[in-house]
């Protein structure tokens, strides 16, 4: 029975068409389709006996087509601060993290979009597993809904904000993560709004202007670090393949088709990045892309190679990015104790 299941199609691969045709071929009515597609994404089905109002003898078609491969939540970490941390199981046991970030005015849902990472940014735990394979939409949405849940049932307030911050690069899982987020957005989804996600990139040129060329409605960040190449490169490989004038033209492009300034995530790291110069470059590329900065804490992963700039590089970045009239944000890092900030993701407790 096991490996009849297995080979059943995901119905949540479908699109609310291809679930029409379905019904189409076997005789059915195609406005069950619909009924079908919000059990599977607004209500979150995870077992076809869930869908009350289509007869028994439907649903036991639909069971003899199709599975619903739901991802599961393996394991839970909170934080002292809040912070949850999900590990999250896939249908091929594969397992990906995403963190439930708690503030006074949201509840921000930091989601994963490939299981591993293919860049080798040298400080972040993601890029120390090698990649292993893209999410697929469902999964992606999944994480979102195990999240919501979660912020209703501990905090008793609804999820605000999500961000693809967690493992993996977005813009390589393109057409998965957009899917992703259509789901999201849609009525029959979660209704969000767009301006409520954010995709953090590690700013691959050609996939943002596609992606503008899409009219998105969502925002983007672009993890920085640095705005002089020898120094990116050397902490960010995907720098040397498009450097920073690449990238400053999509961003300019992206700004020009969206009307949306671009957010900068910037780590200073001792003796690395926290001096004047490289603060004055940031100034001087901020001067030519429609940005605004957030500096983050650097979260030590296990060899200890990298460490957090002193605070007095953070004030000296500040008043050399405001000077300028840049909008600079510092942001202290969430769930330190349970290794669920940012570039700390690495399955440990799996
Ligand atoms: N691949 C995407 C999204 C995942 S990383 C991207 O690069 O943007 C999310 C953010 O965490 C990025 O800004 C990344 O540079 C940052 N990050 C990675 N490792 C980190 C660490 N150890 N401490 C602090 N931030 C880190």
């Amino acid at each position: 029975m096991a490996e009849v299941a297995e080979q059943k199609r995901d119905i949540r691969q479908l699109s609310l068409d291809e679930i029409k045709n379905f019904f189409i071929s076997i005789g059915d009515k195609p406005f069950r389709a619909k009924q079908v597609y919000e059990w599977l994404w607004k209500k979150s089905a995870k077992d076809f006996d869930q869908m009350t109002n289509i007869s028994l003898k439907t649903r036991e078609l639909l069971k003899a087509h199709f599975a619903i491969n739901h991802v599961q939540v393996d394991d839970i970490q909170r934080s002292s601060d809040g912070t949850i941390k999900n590990a999250v199981k896939l249908h091929d046991s594969l397992i990906v993290e995403s963190v439930l970030i708690p503030t006074e005015s949201r509840i921000t849902a930091c989601i994963s979009s490939q299981v591993g990472c293919s860049l080798d940014c040298n400080f972040c735990a993601t890029a120390r597993l090698k990649r292993m394979r893209n999410l697929n939409a469902d999964e992606i949405y999944d994480q979102v809904v195990a999240i919501k849940e979660e912020a209703d049932l501990y905090f008793e307030r609804p999820l605000t904000n999500i961000v693809y911050m967690g493992m993996g690069e977005p813009l390589l899982n393109y057409k998965n993560v957009l899917k992703s987020i259509e789901k999201i957005t849609s009525p029959e989804g979660l209704g969000m709004s767009p301006k409520r996600i954010t995709l953090s990139t590690v700013g691959i040129p050609k996939m943002i202007k596609q992606m503008a060329d899409e009219d998105v409605k969502f925002n983007l960040a672009v993890s920085l670090h640095s705005a002089i190449d020898e120094t990116r490169s050397r902490m960010m490989p995907i720098n040397e393949k498009s450097d920073l004038n690449e990238l400053a033209d999509s961003l300019n492009y992206w700004h020009q088709k969206t009307n949306k300034k671009v957010t900068f995530e910037y780590v200073v790291w001792k003796d690395i990045n926290d001096d004047e110069r490289h603060a004055k470059a940031l100034a001087k590329y901020c001067g030519r892309v429609a940005s605004k900065v957030n500096i983050i804490e650097y979260n030590p992963i296990d060899d200890g190679e990298y460490q957090q700039a002193d605070p007095e590089a953070l004030d000296m970045y500040k008043d050399i990015l405001e000077a300028k009239g840049i909008i600079v944000n510092v942001r202290r890092s969430r769930g330190k104790d349970i290794d669920a900030a940012c570039g700390q993701l690495a399955n440990k407790s799996s």
